[in-house]
């Protein structure tokens, strides 16, 4: 009932034998952070920022997307904040960008590459996350990162625009974490390199599973295929968990497969620190964790993966 669920709200996602993980929220918009907050979530762990840049006619301004992620900074009082650069192409269309339609958009120009080969757009989003992170505990994650040059090109970008602020005689907050999206297989697979740049993984199982398995998210006809317990999508993010756990970076997960319940002790068993998800799922997840061992998670995935 809601009144259980409710109860849920302010007690830890901790499991019987004491181990305890991050419980966050996925939002699209400002206004979707409360929500987040009532049903109990720690902080932010995917802010899509697309979601500022479509169904208008052209792109927001710095000073509308700083007052945007300042504003959840405000709602989410000093909790972390993951907002994820622009996540443009694919299915997400923004038609004011000079994407145009491509035979395989999903496999194109898109997301980091859209942003690296854009870097007056980038710049601009660059500039209001870091005049925002002084509100706050702002984090940014770039998104379908494939390898390292992309995060080493990101970065650079980001360090430029934090010169820019400084000579403008503007404060961002020093230290910010950086982290990625690891939605590619190729990142996965190369994710111990990956670390060496970065504080945290975020692992984007939507994206993960259609590149892994070859099958489109959004085609029906090959739904059959996108199994989000196949082997390959199992091993690919335990090598993801155990490379973050090596070179000790955090490692969340924030696709779909994190919001269900009935999945979070395999996530557990693969080395899963913390999970997020729309905000009606943050009290089953957490009375999910509250009712499994992580050890036994653990030993049941290593016997599975065998
Ligand atoms: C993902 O790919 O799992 C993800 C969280 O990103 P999106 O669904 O926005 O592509
Ligand atoms: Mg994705």
């Amino acid at each position: 009932s809601k009144e259980e669920l409710q109860a849920f709200k302010d007690i830890p996602a901790e499991t019987i034998d004491g181990k305890r993980f991050g419980m966050y929220g996925n939002i699209g918009t400002p206004a979707e952070a409360a929500a987040v907050l009532e049903s109990g979530g720690e902080g932010i762990g995917l802010f899509r920022s697309e979601f500022l840049f479509m169904d208008r006619a052209a792109m927001p301004s710095e000073e509308e997307q700083y007052a945007a992620y300042r504003a959840v900074l405000e709602t989410m009082s000093g909790k972390p904040v993951i907002v994820r650069t622009l996540d443009v192409g694919g299915d997400k269309e923004i038609p004011y960008l000079p994407i145009g339609s491509e035979f395989n958009p999903f496999l194109g120009w898109r997301a980091i590459r859209y942003c690296l080969s854009d870097t007056a757009l980038f710049k601009v989003q660059l500039r209001a996350l870091l005049r925002a992170s002084a509100h706050g505990d702002l984090r940014i994650m770039f998104p379908m990162i494939s390898g390292e040059q992309e995060i080493l090109d990101a970065k650079r970008l980001l360090d430029e625009a934090r010169s820019e602020l400084e000579a403008e005689g503007i404060a961002a907050a020093a230290g910010m974490p950086i982290g990625i999206m690891i939605e590619v297989p190729s990142a996965a697979l190369v994710s111990d390199r990956l670390a060496r740049h970065v504080d945290f993984f975020s692992i984007g199982t939507n994206d993960l599973i259609q590149y892994t398995l070859a099958a489109d998210r959004m085609n029906e006809k090959v739904s059959y295929l996108y199994d989000s317990q196949h082997l390959a999508v199992l091993r690919l993010i335990r090598m993801v968990c155990e490379n973050a756990r090596k070179f000790n970076v955090h490692v969340g997960m924030c696709g779909e497969m994190a919001g269900d319940p009935q999945l979070v002790e395999i996530l557990i068993g693969l080395g899963v620190e913390e999970f997020s998800m729309s905000a009606e799922q943050i009290p089953l997840v957490k009375k999910s964790v509250r009712s499994l061992s992580e050890e036994a998670a653990r030993i049941r995935m290593t016997q599975t993966l065998e």
